[in-house]
């Protein structure tokens, strides 16, 4: 679990962060109230500080002299001051800080808390730099990595491609408009061929600062512009994040209309949408396609019992033990209330039964935590296609049928289509 290094001596402000990073956060929070007690925390031998809130006016440090010695260890700072004069505006950017929040505003804590969050997942996002100055280059580097993103870098827009080629999974690129090679435009446009801004978002940058090229780097496709000359750390900080935050709130509504809401498994719609080009994909290259329905056995009973929310835990669990057998490529969706919808390619040919038989083992093996102290167990019924129909509708009628079979010949089993002559039932 990550710790936050909350440096305050208000008793009052200290204790609200602590309690606030306990009840809305996973972080842990250790509170220390000066200069001196912050390095010793700092320098015991365990210490692995996630990021640090720092007050700028400590008794034994008045000056925000505690951020140098924090930022020294790498460790992202968010400053929380009462003072806001340009004067400490200025120093505190000076000192490579991750952002600060001002103790006077009462959203304050929920600004320091979404940038905690930020920061936790910036290390999985993809950001590349484009610049041939080396200088430039190392600035936006150097203040992408404060903010713990994943950063690669290239010197124009050729190089720039060659990376984007290698990771198409970059999320923002940052770029010059004056390069040798291939200049700004021309990069932002051959990168609109391939990545739209649903899923790549591009910052413009310029030394010329005309507000001709804000214009052009838009309209090539660009989601953002930055002037050189003007350049505030401030500012730069806020349009990433802005332009980061964009394609996550795109990616939220993307998941919102495939995905169903309480076990983030695939929902009906994707299943068929998106098994029609799976199906006709495989039945081209002749792979083996699997379909198998499932079902928990008396879900109902689940509920009667031990009330709605244990179904619903019930449900989550069930369907985090067939996402996580199941590999990215598969389908895995929910299509009914307990009733689940698989669809795999080449999933062990000579014998695609065991990874059923394996998650139907799972499923009635691992008990469920239903939060009233008490561990539950369901079970589940399976029914398996592994041979090609005419079409997707007709794999899941089939899947569906030998379900329906599990069902009525005694529940928690795997009945799967075999070559005639052999016994259907998988047990
Ligand atoms: P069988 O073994 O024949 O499948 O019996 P069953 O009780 O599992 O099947 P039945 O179709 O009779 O009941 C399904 C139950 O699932 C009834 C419904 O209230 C419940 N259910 C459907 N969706 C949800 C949900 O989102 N949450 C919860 N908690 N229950 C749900
Ligand atoms: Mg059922
Ligand atoms: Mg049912």
């Amino acid at each position: 679990m990550e710790t936050v290094l909350i440096v305050e001596d208000t008793s009052f402000f200290g204790l609200m962060i602590k309690d606030k990073l306990k009840a809305e956060t996973a972080f842990e929070a250790v509170w220390v109230c000066s200069m001196s007690e912050a390095i010793a925390a700092l320098n015991e031998a365990d210490s692995d500080f996630f990021a640090a809130i720092l007050d700028f006016n400590l008794p034994d440090a008045p000056h925000g002299e505690i951020i140098d010695e924090v930022a020294a260890r790498n460790i992202p700072v968010i400053i929380f001051t009462s003072d806001l004069s340009e004067e400490v505006r200025e120093l505190v950017w000076s000192k490579n800080v991750a952002d600060y929040a001002l103790k006077d505003d009462s959203q304050s804590l929920d600004y320091i808390i979404n940038m905690l969050n930020r920061i936790k997942k910036n290390a999985d996002i993809k950001v590349l730099a484009v610049d041939d100055s080396m200088l430039f280059r190392k600035i936006m580097t150097d203040l992408l990595k404060i903010h713990r993103y994943n950063v690669f870098s290239a010197r124009n827009g050729v190089e720039a491609l060659d990376v984007l080629g290698k990771h198409p999974d970059i999320k923002l690129v940052i770029t010059d408009f004056s390069m040798p090679e291939m200049d700004g435009f021309t990069l932002t446009r051959r990168i609109r061929e391939k990545f739209n801004k649903n899923k790549l978002a591009i910052i413009g940058i310029s030394s010329e600062g005309k507000n001709l090229l804000a214009a052009r780097f838009i309209k090539s496709g660009a989601n953002d512009f930055i002037i050189k000359q003007s350049f505030l750390t401030e500012e730069f900080y806020s349009r990433v994040t802005q332009n980061i935050e964009n394609l996550e709130h795109i990616q939220m509504l993307k998941d919102a209309s495939v995905k169903d809401f309480l076990t983030g498994l695939y929902n009906r719609r994707y299943f068929f949408d998106t098994g029609r080009k799976l199906f006709a994909n495989a039945a081209r290259d002749n792979l083996t396609i699997s379909c198998a329905m499932a079902d928990i056995d008396h879900f109902k009973n689940v509920n009667d019992t031990y009330g709605h929310e244990a179904g619903d835990l019930a449900l989550c669990h069930v369907s985090s033990i067939l996402k996580n057998r199941m590999r990215e490529t598969d389908i895995v969706a929910r299509v009914g209330g307990e009733e689940f919808c698989i669809l795999a390619v080449n999933i062990n040919p000579d014998n695609p039964g065991a990874l059923f038989e394996e998650l139907r083992r799972r499923v009635e093996n691992s008990p469920i935590d239903i939060g009233t102290g008490q561990n539950i167990k369901v079970t589940m019924s399976i029914g398996v296609t592994s041979e090609l129909a005419d079409n997707l509708d007709d794999m899941v009628s089939h899947a569906d049928k030998f379900l329906y079979e599990a069902k009525n010949s005694g529940r928690n089993k795997v009945i799967m289509s075999k070559p005639a002559g052999e016994d259907n039932d998988w047990q």
